[in-house]
């Protein structure tokens, strides 16, 4: 394995973070690889000085940034600006015309992270910020407890920046990624358990060895990455926040995050006040935080994953009760939907956008269907919906279930034939006619 980096003489600018803060009750700690606080067991979360932030961030010096998360650097905890820049962020806002029509939307935009950078998953954007943090707090392994997108970000980021890394996942992830994560060559260890035993496993490492793992001690920095996907739209927007976001929980990091990003655009000045309606999407197989939101509860009752929606089969999620309080303090829904509308949401988006994406990204697609059906997402709102992966990573959630291609032979004759049948049978039907 490459060597850990001593060498690079970091340039220091005077960081707009400065501690971390328990959000339960409030006490502070110095900006170390630390994420429970140890008076009330709370999660730590970065604080910022936003007067700093305002006076050195307007609309111009952000667009005149690089095209990466790295131009609203001054919302991340970073100290230094030898940060990691693989060109990760900045993916398209697009305007899903088709999508809307079909379902009755006036306005949809797909937020598009299947075709982030270096990893093809929103992941990418809480990796280049961890392992940033990592580096200046002078780790040289990093690790991390995965559903499988974040095993392949923490894996590439790692191999650019000459870090050691050590990724744990349940055994039985799909092959596109565990393929996507050993071919960096980390070491890869495959746990027998599901997300939420590999996340305790890693819990009891990170104690006994010195390692950074991204999403347990440097959680505090690795979940601010997240906030980017709230900036990014708001900026792509043309500098204003949506009506309403729909986006996939699993620990449901991601979708609090979207929301503090919003907030904190507004707490700068940099767009109007307003308030965004926040929905989230889960798979019925693991739905605990749509359960505590149907039943009307403030806790999550942890659950024992079942779904093709392994990215974001987490039973016991972090962030949960977070998640539940913005949806409901929004005027928004958490909702969860079965195995067979997730592969059929997934087949709508490519057939309608072009769109390929995972299984989570299928899960919110269907969310979004299902809200829209129910009256709970009005046709003129100005809805993103966050697709956050990539399907080429989960190709056996699809396989059975989208056409064959017509099998002739090298001859004029055979395709013509070929081609006069799949005229007169109906598109569904010559998707899986083979001739
Ligand atoms: C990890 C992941 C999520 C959600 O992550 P949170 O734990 O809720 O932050 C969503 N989509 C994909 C594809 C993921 O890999």
């Amino acid at each position: 394995m490459t060597p850990a980096i001593h060498t690079h003489s970091p340039i220091h600018t005077d960081g707009t973070f400065s501690h971390l803060q328990c959000k339960e009750c409030g006490a502070t700690y110095e900006a170390k690889a630390m994420h429970v606080c140890e008076l009330c067991f709370g999660p730590l979360e970065v604080a910022y000085d936003y007067g700093a932030i305002a006076a050195r961030v307007s609309r111009q010096t952000i667009e005149a940034g690089p095209h990466s998360i790295w131009r609203y650097r001054e919302f991340l905890p970073v100290q230094t600006d030898n940060y990691i820049d693989m060109g990760t962020g900045m993916t398209p806002l697009l305007k899903a015309n088709r999508l809307a029509r079909r379902l009755g939307l006036k306005a949809l935009y797909i937020k598009n992270d299947a075709v982030n950078m270096p990893t093809l998953s929103f992941k990418d954007r809480v990796v280049s910020v961890a392992l940033s943090r990592a580096r200046e707090l002078g780790f040289d392994t990093v690790a991390c407890a995965s559903t499988g997108n974040l095993a392949n970000s923490t894996a590439a980021i790692a191999a650019h920046a000459g870090l050691d890394c050590c990724v744990f996942i349940p055994a039985d992830l799909e092959a596109g990624k565990v393929l996507g994560t050993v071919v960096y060559a980390p070491k890869v260890f495959a746990v027998q358990g599901n997300y939420d035993q590999v996340n305790r496993l890693c819990s009891e490492v990170a104690n006994t060895h010195g390692w950074g793992f991204v999403n347990i001690n440097l959680r505090p920095y690795y979940s601010e990455g997240s906030k980017t996907l709230g900036y990014e739209v708001a900026e792509q927007l043309g500098w204003q926040l949506p009506d309403h976001v729909v986006a996939p929980l699993a620990s449901g990091s991601l979708f609090t995050k979207i929301y503090k990003g919003f907030q904190e655009f507004i707490k700068v000045g940099l767009v109007d006040e307003k308030l965004v309606r926040f929905s989230g999407a889960q798979a019925e197989g693991c739905s605990p935080i749509a359960q505590a939101f149907r039943e009307g509860r403030d806790f999550v009752s942890p659950v024992k994953p079942s779904t093709i929606a392994k990215s974001i089969a987490i039973g016991n999620p972090a962030d949960g009760v977070y998640a539940l309080d913005i949806a409901r303090k929004t005027d928004g829904t958490i909702e969860s939907v079965t195995d067979a509308e997730i592969i059929d949401a997934m087949k709508l988006l490519a057939e309608t956008e072009g769109i390929f994406t995972e299984t989570a990204g299928g899960t919110t697609i269907a969310v979004l269907k299902k809200l829209v059906e129910a009256g709970k997402i009005r046709p003129d709102e100005v809805t993103v919906v966050y697709i956050t992966g990539n399907g080429l990573k989960t190709q056996e959630a699809v396989q059975g279930y989208v056409g064959e291609p017509l099998h002739i032979e090298a001859k004029l004759d055979s395709f013509e034939r070929a081609y006069e049948r799949s005229q007169t049978l109906e598109r569904l039907e010559w998707q899986t006619v083979v001739v």
